[in-house]
């Protein structure tokens, strides 16, 4: 078993746990972007988001609201900015699907989701919407 996350689920390779269910596992970040920075992820190998069984993804949703207010809470944050790098493309380093709960206090000198898109945009809404609208099942 190559992948790390894997390993982890597993019980192989250490982590700090600090949820852990039929479906789901989160632990710290081992090179954490603030204090109480968690990794959740599925127990099934799932590279991207779009491709995990909906009952995976209900369990890692789930789980990821049931952490916020601890993972803040615990931190005493302010907030957490939650969120996915879904593919390669994107900054993905680890090809097993993982959110990322980051807690965030005032004037920490992060960004908002916002911050890391130069907003390069040279369609029109009602055209995007009807392309997306078509390729739903
Ligand atoms: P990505 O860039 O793929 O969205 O994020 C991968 C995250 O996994 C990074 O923040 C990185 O620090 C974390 N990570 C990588 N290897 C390990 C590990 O062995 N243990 C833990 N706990 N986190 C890891
Ligand atoms: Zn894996």
């Amino acid at each position: 078993m190559s992948c790390i996350f894997c390993r982890i689920v597993a019980g192989e390779v250490p982590a700090e746990i600090v949820l852990r269910d039929s479906e789901v596992v989160a632990f710290l970040d081992v090179q954490p972007l603030a204090d109480g920075h968690v990794l959740v992820v599925p127990r099934a190998h799932v590279a991207q988001l779009e491709d995990l069984e909906p009952r995976a993804a209900d369990a890692l949703f789930r789980t990821v609201v049931r952490l916020a207010r601890p993972v803040r809470e615990a931190l005493g944050a302010a907030g957490t900015t939650i969120g996915v790098n879904n593919g390669e493309a994107t900054g993905q380093t680890i090809a097993h699907v993982h959110v990322h709960i980051v807690p965030r206090w005032p004037g920490d000198g992060a960004g908002s989701i916002h911050t890391i898109f130069p907003r390069h945009i040279k369609r029109k809404l009602p055209e995007v919407g009807a392309a997306i609208r078509d390729r739903m099942t």
